[in-house]
């Protein structure tokens, strides 16, 4: 028989010490609860959550159409096998190609492992047209995952010899740099990868013009476009997708983090002409997995039909204003980003002190560099969640002496 105790939060956090591998710095509170917009620790501590699961809970925490998806879908199907087809597996994908305009779905666990898809891809589209080609040119500031290959692809210098050696095929070229990108696209490529708004590097869009000319180079070389829009699709910046923004496709576009509104699911989307994986090439255990395609289903009906990108964008719009209100009292940058995936500058690199000083204050932020905070809430946020956000970050910036 199972003995099942109340653990206390102490307790717990030596277990956690004890048994779970160090890969992440974690502060010492253990998360049991969430609803909405906010989350609630094991001592009943209540977190208004502007991280969002990492622009993943797009819908807040513990929305009813996820546990709905899951309960009649858990009755009806868990799993089949990858070997068989099931109904919402394909009821998902005509739901996401109609909604995307690409024509075919691949769908994974994980960002990384739609990534890893779209570089296979890339390499069979360059072996099969483009006389072998295998390189495929990234950005600096990039993030594309943390699988070997993906770690290859992030524009990270020192992810380069982490566990060395890297993958061979990968260039890197700062986004938006059009002259660095014409002399690194040579021969030997076969596609060109970015994401719309870079997220891990720190929240950097994407220009109009520079995006035009890499399509048109696309195309006229038969290079493979690849959209990396894992944090920025289904809604996060304001449209349906961030290409939404430019009026660009891509060839190939992958999607994770919000498509599953925290169940873990990714796709890749592809246009048919560079459709060129056949039977074997691909596959996963989990990939059209039962649960996960009901949940995604439900996820993306609920962005559209409550125009939760509509809200992001409104939101986006609402939330850029009043922390412009208070940007030079803290001596803060202006903010930058689209709809609901923004992030401003500190006057000194204090990003480490801050969130710390928010997580005491009952607010969740993210710095992913020491001199930036990046804002990526669920797109169900409201004003009244604004505001209350707008205070405890003020309160926050107080007690690390933002204030000029
Ligand atoms: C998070 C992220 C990934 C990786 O997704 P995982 O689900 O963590 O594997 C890839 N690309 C971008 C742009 C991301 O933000």
């Amino acid at each position: 028989m199972i003995h099942v105790r109340k653990t206390t939060t102490p307790q717990l956090l030596a277990d956690a010490e004890q048994t779970i591998m160090h890969t992440a710095v974690r502060p010492g509170i253990v998360m049991e609860r969430g609803e909405g917009m906010y989350l609630w620790d094991t001592d009943g501590a209540r977190y208004l959550d502007f991280i969002g699961g990492w622009a993943v809970t797009c819908l807040g925490h513990s929305p009813a159409a996820i546990r709905d998806a899951l309960s009649s879908q858990s009755s009806m199907l868990v799993n089949a096998s990858p070997a068989f087809y099931n109904r919402p597996m394909i009821e998902f994908a005509k739901q996401l190609t109609e909604l995307s305009g690409y024509d075919k779905a691949f769908f994974a666990s994980s960002g990384a492992e739609a990534n890893e898809g779209a570089i296979k891809l890339a390499r069979k589209h360059g072996a099969l047209h483009l006389g072998g080609a295998y390189g495929i040119v990234t950005m600096t500031g990039s993030f594309h995952g943390r699988t070997l290959a993906t770690m290859s692809a992030t524009g990270k210098a020192r992810w380069q010899s982490l566990f060395a050696p890297s993958m061979p095929g990968f260039k890197h070229v700062p986004l938006n740099d059009w002259n660095g990108l014409l002399a690194a696209v040579d021969g030997n490529t076969c596609a060109i990868m970015l994401e719309l708004v870079q997220g891990e590097g720190g929240v950097h869009p994407a220009d109009a013009d520079y995006l035009g000319k890499v399509r048109e180079l696309c195309d006229e070389r038969g290079i493979m476009l690849i959209f990396d829009e894992i944090q920025t699709g289904l809604g996060r910046t304001g449209k349906m997708f961030a290409s939404g923004h430019y009026g660009i496709q891509a060839d190939v576009m992958t999607l994770g983090k919000g498509i599953g509104g925290g169940f873990p699911l990714a796709a890749l989307l592809v246009r048919d002409r560079f459709n060129v994986f056949e039977p074997g090439d691909q596959g996963g255990t989990y990939t059209g997995q039962p649960l996960a395609m009901a949940v995604g289903q439900a996820v993306v009906r609920e962005i559209v039909t409550r125009q939760l990108a509509r809200n992001a964008e409104l939101m986006g719009e609402c939330l850029t204003r009043r922390i412009n209100e208070v940007a030079e009292a803290y001596r803060l940058s202006p903010i930058r980003g689209k709809g609901l995936l923004l992030a401003f500058d500190l006057p000194v690199p204090c990003g480490a002190e801050l969130v710390a000083a928010c997580l005491r204050e009952g607010l969740l932020i993210n710095s992913p560099h020491p001199s930036t905070i990046r804002l990526m809430p669920p797109l169900i946020v409201s004003e009244e969640d604004i505001d209350a956000m707008l205070d405890l970050l003020c309160r926050a910036m107080d007690t690390v002496r933002l204030r000029s």
